[in-house]
């Protein structure tokens, strides 16, 4: 089977360390392992060279991705483990994005140089708040003082592509300690944000807190005025907002990201990691430990998958136009291309979510324009009331 479809690849690497766990996390990361580091990106260069070796072909990779999990714990010469299996085994397109979450507080004047040097050129830091009382409710382990550093030790390390990540929606947070947060964000010039509402996690700090009525529980009208407050802010301000929760200046959308808001293929590697690749979604065994004996132990499979995948299904028609809905309306400009659907599906939009379609465009949530079916701005607003409905 060839997969030049579906080429080049995005490649999504994930670390699941981390020295604390915040209150509101539920992703797939764990404390007290950083014993495990380097067996880890050694097993993680194995799983590269599987699932590489399993398509048969050197498959070029425009863009990697290091998620966690916080992959600034991980030592230089681990990482560079992982990326020379990855320019080993795949084709490491010459001008690919490379971006490595990091979180304020894990990276100083050499470990970002560093790190540069292996290739990464884009860093994405998990800022979340300027505020003090804020930043101490998310448990977080930094201030502002440790992001601002960071964002300026990133520059004089050369990095030229930088983004912040924030969170509105939380409990107590007023529209004012929002406009604080942003506006510090702002200051620090970089050239993309995200901008995430929060959702209480089941089994997270914060939801037991809630529970026992330590906390208050999140205003979704708040939220909504911290949202378009960002909106008209960013815009005033030439920021192209050009996914639901996500800002960029100029030229400068994160285009590993794109991928998945385009329903396109990506590799997913590392404990935990989520892919769609070769007609399949998939998803590797979660535990580190778990992971480690299932590729010490393993042999690859059939591509896209490895000794460590802990399941996959292979994706139905209609699944991949339910999935072409819901990832490609993030997109506010890009939208569904309503040719491109038909040409892929042989079924016009029309003819497969004919009820929805219609209800959503009276409900003004959707417009169709110029051959494309774009979110209204209405639309942004409500977009889990809009997915919700080509999933049901
Ligand atoms: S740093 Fe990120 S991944 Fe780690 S616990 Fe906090 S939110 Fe979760």
């Amino acid at each position: 089977m060839s997969y030049a479809y579906e080429t080049p690849y995005s490649l999504y690497l994930h670390i699941p360390f981390c020295r604390h766990r915040c209150a509101y996390c539920d992703f797939n990361t764990y404390t007290g392992l950083s014993d495990l580091q380097r067996p880890y990106a050694a097993a993680l260069a194995k799983e590269i060279e599987q699932v590489a070796g399993a398509a048969g072909q050197a498959l070029a990779v425009h863009t990697i991705f290091f998620g966690g999990g916080t992959p600034s714990l991980m030592a230089p010469t681990d990482l560079a483990v992982i990326l020379e299996s990855v320019r080993r085994h795949f084709r490491l397109q010459f001008d690919a994005e490379i971006t490595m979450e990091a979180n304020p507080g894990t990276v100083d004047g050499d470990y970002l140089p560093a790190v540069r040097a292996l290739g990464v050129n884009r860093l994405s830091f998990g800022m979340q708040s300027a505020v003090a009382g804020e930043l101490a409710l998310l448990e977080r382990e930094h201030d502002l003082q440790a992001v601002v550093q960071a964002v300026q030790l990133s520059r004089a390390a050369g990095f030229d592509n930088v983004s912040l990540d924030l969170i509105y929606g939380l409990p107590g947070q007023t529209l004012a300690s929002w406009e604080t947060s942003l506006r510090a964000a702002l200051q620090m010039d970089t050239e993309h944000l995200s901008l995430y509402c929060l959702t209480i996690e089941p089994g997270t700090p914060m939801q037991r807190w809630l529970r026992q009525g330590l906390i208050a529980a999140p205003d979704p009208d708040v939220a909504a005025d911290q949202y378009a407050l960002a909106c008209s802010l960013l815009a005033e301000l030439g920021w192209q907002h050009y996914e639901i929760s996500n800002w960029a200046r100029p030229g400068r959308a994160g285009r590993h990201n794109l991928t998945y808001w385009r329903n396109g293929a990506y590799l997913g590697l590392g404990a935990g990691a989520h892919g769609h690749a070769g007609g399949y979604r998939y998803e590797v065994v979660k535990q580190p430990r778990v992971y480690l004996r299932r590729l010490a132990n393993g042999e690859g499979r059939h591509f896209p998958l490895s000794a460590a995948t802990a399941q996959a299904h292979t994706v139905s028609r209609q699944e991949a136009m339910t999935d072409t809905m819901i990832t490609q309306l993030r997109l506010l400009q890009e939208g569904v291309d309503l040719a491109a659907f038909e040409t892929q599906f042989g079924h016009s939009v029309h003819e497969a979510f004919d009820s929805a379609l219609s209800q959503l465009v009276d409900w003004e949530l959707l417009v169709e324009e110029n051959g494309r079916l774009l979110l209204t701005e209405r639309g942004w607003f409500l977009s889990n009331q809009v997915f919700y409905r080509f999933v049901s």
